[in-house]
């Protein structure tokens, strides 16, 4: 392929655009905790109780008065408190209640002294050491006051947020609703898995590995099937799009006579044509057919997972309503001296290896060709060498991208 040109735009450069033309979908839904799992929040959820919602006892023990928690003194245990069975009666100066972590501490009592810090007989206690008033309590609304706001819009529903939900009592949430994304592959060449090959002829992998990789809540697919490089059908099959947020199309978006991805998509909508300086992975065609975005990938398979990553996947987290987020890297040295061409970004496909210093490495794998699905789907990681540098000593820190 011919040298990058300086009008190329810089990976930065192209996400930059991206994220800046695109906004996230109108529309939410009201959905129950049990189906709320990867979707993102609509709106902000403000606490409606404090949490917790009382005193509580953080260990098992004797809840007393603050001015009686000095060791050496001798308390009446007076009542008993359990999580769900409170005590309703008062610790007066001089008495304590056995509790239980969980459990409401008792009026009169501000303070848990831990059962192993005392010695007890026949319904007294004796302390073994001096608390600061207040210990072992949780006070009421330390997690969460009433009425604060705990989560934002465009939080992304998890484990973790779905149990602070339920804690909240919330049966429900409201959330943004699905992206709706089609997936259509280009090439006269493509024959579905399980059918037999004429020569020139291969199997769609991409729709199935873009299916993968958008198998999501926040996702609602539509798979839009395989379209010869015929100008006609391509163009049938881009009126089918009119429901959809995105559409996801690979192959045919160069500038060869059987790309007929540019010149449709400049016929029945807006087309934006980028060279971004990455490799693999430097055309991409950007645009809109009415309401629906466009982004077409090229079609080897190694740049179309590629391009995914760096430029599909935040379009679809701002359609999504997620805040942009660069993705999750990590500083790793490189095991062996590698080298790239300086005027654009490269991804290799890399493999962990134990460092010398007992860290953690990284190495290139023998299979890089664009077209190599093997080094991609045995790759533990993408190795980012970054545009401006040619050569990358062994033991340089490089940025990798964890698969
Ligand atoms: P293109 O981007 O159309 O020039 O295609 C580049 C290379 O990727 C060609 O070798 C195509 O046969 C191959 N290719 C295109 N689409 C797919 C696909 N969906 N699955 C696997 N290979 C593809
Ligand atoms: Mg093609």
């Amino acid at each position: 392929m011919a040298g990058n040109d300086p009008r190329d735009l810089s990976v930065e450069a192209a996400r930059l655009r991206l994220l800046g033309a695109v906004g996230p979908v109108a529309g939410v839904e009201r959905i129950g905790l049990a189906e709320a799992d990867g979707r993102v929040l609509a709106g902000p959820v403000h606490a409606p109780t404090a949490l917790p919602r009382e005193d509580a006892a953080a260990l098992d023990g004797y809840a007393l008065r603050g001015d009686d928690a000095v060791a050496g003194r001798r308390l009446r245990v007076v009542g008993r408190a359990l999580a769900g069975a409170p005590w309703s009666g008062t610790v007066a100066p001089g008495t304590c209640a056995r509790i239980m972590t969980g459990a409401v501490v008792p009026a009169g009592a501000d303070t848990v002294i831990a059962q192993e810090r005392v010695q007890a007989d026949e319904g007294w206690i004796t302390l073994d050491a001096t608390l600061t008033a207040g210990a072992n309590v949780r006070l009421a609304g330390e997690d969460a006051a009433a009425g604060e706001e705990m989560l934002g819009a465009g939080c992304r529903i998890d484990a973790r947020v779905i149990a602070l939900l339920a804690a909240l009592g919330m049966v429900s949430v409201t959330v943004a609703r699905p992206v709706r994304v089609g997936l259509l592959s280009t090439g006269s060449e493509l024959r579905p898995p399980g059918t037999s090959l004429a020569s020139g002829e291969l199997y769609d992998s991409n729709r199935p590995m873009l299916a993968a990789l958008l198998s999501r809540p926040c996702v609602s697919l539509r798979d839009l099937g395989t379209v010869p490089d015929d100008p006609e059908q391509l163009s049938a099959r881009f009126a089918q799009t009119a429901d959809l947020d995105l559409v996801i199309v690979t192959g045919g978006v160069s500038v060869g006579e059987a790309d007929w991805v540019r010149p449709v998509l400049a016929q029945r909508g807006q087309l934006d044509f980028w060279r971004v300086a990455v490799k693999p992975g430097r055309p991409l065609v950007f645009g809109r057919l009415g309401n629906c975005w466009l982004m077409g990938l090229p079609g080897n398979p190694v740049s179309a997972y590629v391009t995914f990553r760096l430029f599909v996947e935040p379009v679809v987290q701002r359609l999504a309503g997620l805040p942009a987020r660069e993705p999750l890297t990590l500083l790793v040295s490189i095991g062996e001296a590698v080298r790239h061409r300086a005027d654009r970004t490269s991804f290799l496909r890399g493999r962990w290896i134990a460092s010398t210093d007992g860290g953690r490495g990284v190495v290139p794998l023998p299979a890089q060709g664009s077209a190599m699905l093997s080094g991609l789907a045995q790759a533990d990681c993408l190795i980012e060498l970054p545009a401006g540098q040619t050569a990358f000593a062994a033991g340089t820190a490089v940025k990798v991208w964890p698969l």
